[in-house]
């Protein structure tokens, strides 16, 4: 029996990631990380790892799918990341997979990043409709599905949150990622020190806490700061989440991105989602950080309901947001058994 097969290429940022996958899961999965050696993700520096490692990544992802029976021939198109994502590293990996496309004389899928959190996530859990907690080093975002296209409720105002938390580390002298050491340092804390809470609508801010919290250590212990700053972002980011569902009467939160690795988060959701009746969906960790299979799955879909992007249309966008992308995959009359379900 034959199953659409992909090739999906991941690199908007320190993770390159190559996966090919089928309808029931999973085939093979090759990732080499760009790790800086000191301060945080230098755009040209990344994109200069992805470019040394992506042939041997690309090899080895070949290797590895043809000890589970599947080869070139299988491969029905190549996906890649379109954006958003460093300007550098994007272009890199797009240029491999345009490369990887004409010689196997396949389509060629550009596929949003963030969206590809979201369908991996309600692959991989049992979640179909949900409010999405997007949260990773460059984004922050919360969004479901209404009529055709992802929608964004809530989002950053400036950086991630992924982003505020290496910024802060790096001034309290961690090494890059900060997100770990900082859920470390919190659970041996004693005291909460009040930080700014910037929700704006449904938009949220965490800049100026980066910095609160940086300066917060001059008067306090680092335990105390990592607790406080964690206890007040997410705070903010349950509050948002919170309003989304009752604003669309979805009854499900699913949590993507690399930020979605925290423990406390994950708490704090689950109790949100208990006090609400509501679903709360977390797929395994693999699939949260930037993978290459969600971007393989995302094309997947897409192939399967009519998506190709032409050579010539596959410039990279940094700045691609989710709700330019039409949902081809969705049956829009989820919709419609939402509203007749209130
Ligand atoms: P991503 O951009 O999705 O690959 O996620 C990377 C970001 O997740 C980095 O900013 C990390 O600091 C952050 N991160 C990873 N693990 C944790 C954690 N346990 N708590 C908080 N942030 C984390
Ligand atoms: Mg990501």
């Amino acid at each position: 029996m034959s199953s659409t097969t992909i090739l999906g290429i991941e690199g908007t940022a320190w993770n390159l990631s190559a996966a090919i996958v089928n309808e029931s899961d999973v085939v093979a999965e090759v990732t080499h990380t760009y790790r800086p050696p000191t301060g945080g993700i230098h755009p040209r520096e990344a994109a200069q790892h992805h470019a040394r490692y992506a042939s041997q990544v690309i090899r080895d992802l070949l290797d590895e799918a043809k000890q589970h029976g599947v080869t070139t021939g299988d491969i029905d198109a190549i996906a890649f990341s379109q954006g958003p994502g460093l300007g550098p590293c994007l272009r890199t990996v797009a240029t491999a997979a345009r490369m990887l496309a004409l010689s196997l004389n396949i389509p060629l899928v550009g596929v949003n990043h963030c969206i590809a959190h979201i369908e991996v996530g309600k692959w991989k859990t049992p979640s179909s409709d949900p409010v999405v907690l997007y949260v990773s080093g460059a984004n922050s975002q919360v969004l479901a599905y209404r009529m055709g296209k992802y929608r964004v409720f809530g989002e950053t105002l400036d950086i991630g949150i992924g982003n505020a938390f290496d910024k802060f580390a790096r001034n309290a002298g961690l090494t890059h990622p900060g997100g770990p050491k900082i859920e470390e340092y919190a659970k041996n804390a004693t005291e909460y020190i009040p930080l700014p809470y910037v929700v704006k609508g449904m938009d949220f801010s965490f800049s100026g806490l980066s910095t609160a919290a940086t300066d917060a250590l001059k008067r306090a212990s680092i335990e105390d700061v990592c607790y406080s700053f964690q206890e007040t972002a997410f705070a903010m980011l349950v509050e948002v989440t919170e309003r989304a569902l009752a604003h669309t009467g979805k009854n499900e939160v699913l949590l993507a991105g690399g930020v979605g690795a925290n423990m406390r988060l994950r708490e704090m959701l689950d109790i949100m989602c208990d006090d609400r009746g509501a679903s709360f969906y977390v797929p395994e960790k693999r699939f949260m950080g930037d993978n290459g299979a969600m971007i393989a799955y995302l094309g997947l879909l897409m192939l399967e309901s009519g998506t190709v992007t032409d050579i010539d249309r596959s410039h990279v966008n940094p700045n691609f947001r989710p709700d330019d992308v039409d949902v081809t995959w969705i049956d829009g009359t989820i919709d419609e058994k939402l509203e007749g379900g209130n």
